[in-house]
């Protein structure tokens, strides 16, 4: 038994069976999940079919339903954060803004134009442009945001005229499902369908004949996975993979003033952000007061169950990614690396790991050239301007990077030369719903957010009118 729900055509379903979802914190598994079966997808998919039939029609009751959702998840927060800190991990204030986050997301879209251009009106014809709705989209989240992330597909998907079944992380699945349930008080039927279950339903999804696209957000290794899976239907695909973004100090920088905004932009959400600060490049002549500064504010830094309103971080959020981070730190330190703060696990049963900062590991070690997603820091010098841009490119990864520096003209111009999706200047993880979000190379394909998010989950349709 679960008291939790998936919602399938507007209406509250159990499944056949339920698997456990562990609480980080503890290490335990404190509450349980509906593990949707083949033939509840089918019907949630057929749902999805039948409610894209009318909503698609009316784009006024379109924006009704997301102001109306917007609001409903203003309303959510004492429903929705001790769930989500539950499951996931994070103190419960940034669950409460997770929450409140998604009620901002929805509104922006609700109010977002739909765009129509005239291309042509001369003698002969009128020529517009106009988006159409691709149909039913199967939407697949990860654990690290699965409410605000879930939000980033919803609200834009759902205001183009299409309706979705969207299936959360195993791992952190209930406070979707709430949101869902929460959101079906004011969706019509069908319109958002919510499912659970393991990566075998994420399967099941992709390569199911009803969805005509498929928005990812997740690991780079599924994200092939499922684009390959895409690919026979020739599906629509947007994928938001993994990132492994530099933080590239000018020798300018006055590392006192900026150790609580880096540390904040790599370890926030205990790390787990695909857009975080993953490696931090300094001029040689500042290393060692920018790694003091940064491991003074790690090592001051609360970590604990996010139910505690003193915690400030986190435990990592699940089993694998917290030994994952224990071994690339682990494996670091027997390369060499030394810890200027952390470097091992934090006693007691949950997924702990004390902040930390790492000197002395290079390119070529793996918490440098892969995504460690969690927190754990390697500090790396650098001597020259080119010398860094090269090495912060020299990467399959581009999500996001960013360059700090008292001059932020200085700045830009070498955050210019940086192959990513967003780049910040002495700023990092600094996002809003207008902004287009999406990676270079690995890091994705097709952005999330803005009016190139919405173009996302639509067709170009030309209207062409022959005159005379
Ligand atoms: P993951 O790829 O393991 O899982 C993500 C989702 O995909 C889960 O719901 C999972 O059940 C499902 N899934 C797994 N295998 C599948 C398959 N073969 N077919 C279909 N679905 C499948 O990722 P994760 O570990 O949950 O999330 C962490 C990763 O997500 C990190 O790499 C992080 O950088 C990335 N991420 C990216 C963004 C972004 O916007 N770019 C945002 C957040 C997280």
């Amino acid at each position: 038994m679960t008291d939790v729900s998936m919602i399938i055509d507007g209406e509250r379903r159990a499944a056949p069976s339920t698997f456990g979802v562990v609480n980080p914190a503890t290490g335990a598994v404190h509450a349980e999940a509906p593990d949707c079966s083949r033939e509840q997808l089918d019907e949630a998919f057929a749902a999805a079919s039948k409610a894209f039939v009318s909503w698609r029609q009316d784009e006024d009751a379109r924006r009704a339903a997301l102001k109306a959702a917007s609001a409903a998840m203003r309303a959510a927060g004492d429903r929705i954060a001790p769930v989500l800190t539950a499951e996931q991990g994070k103190p419960l204030k940034s669950a409460y803004m997770e929450a409140a986050g998604s009620s901002y997301w929805l509104k922006y879209f609700a109010n977002l134009e739909l765009p129509r251009e005239v291309i042509q009106d001369d003698a002969r014809a009128r020529a517009e442009v106009v988006r159409r709705p691709i149909g039913v989209v199967a939407a697949i989240t990860p654990w690290n945001f699965p409410v605000m992330l879930a939000t980033w597909k919803i609200a834009p998907a759902l205001l183009a005229g299409n309706t979705m079944v969207l299936k959360p992380s195993p791992f952190t699945p209930r406070s979707t499902l709430l949101m869902a349930e929460i959101l079906s008080e004011v969706l019509p039927p069908g319109v958002l369908n919510v499912v659970s279950g393991g990566d075998e339903l994420g399967r099941w999804m992709t390569a199911h004949p009803v969805p005509r696209k498929i928005s990812f957000t997740g690991s780079v290794a599924t994200g092939k996975h499922i684009a390959t899976s895409a690919a026979p239907d020739l599906k629509r695909v947007t994928l938001e993979l993994g990132g492994n973004d530099p933080a590239i100090l000018l020798d300018d920088v006055d590392p006192e003033a900026i150790a609580g905004k880096l540390f904040a932009g790599a370890f926030d959400n205990s790390g787990q952000i695909c857009s975080a600060i993953k490696r931090v490049y300094v001029p040689e002549s500042l290393h060692d007061a920018v790694v003091e500064a940064l491991a003074a504010r790690a090592a001051a830094a609360k970590v604990g169950d996010g139910m505690d309103p003193e915690t400030e971080l986190g435990p990592v959020q699940n089993r694998p990614q917290f030994e994952r981070v224990r071994d690339l730190v682990a494996e670091a330190l027997a390369g060499g690396a030394k810890a200027a703060t952390g470097g091992a696990p934090l006693d007691g049963p949950g997924f702990f790991y004390q902040p930390t900062v790492l000197t002395g590991a290079a390119e070529g070690t793996r918490i440098v050239d892969e995504e460690q997603f969690g927190p754990a820091l390697p500090v790396i010098p650098y001597r020259d301007v080119d010398e860094v841009v090269a090495r912060a490119n020299a990467t399959m990864f581009g999500l996001s990077g960013s360059v700090w520096s008292a001059d932020p003209d200085r700045a830009g111009a070498v955050a210019e030369r940086l192959d990513c999706g967003t780049a910040w200047v002495n700023a990092h993880v600094a996002l809003g719903p207008h902004q287009p979000f999406g990676g270079f190379k690995w890091s994705g394909l097709g952005v999330e957010n803005g009016p190139w998010g919405l173009a996302g989950f639509t067709e170009i349709q030309v209207q062409y009118r022959a005159k005379g």
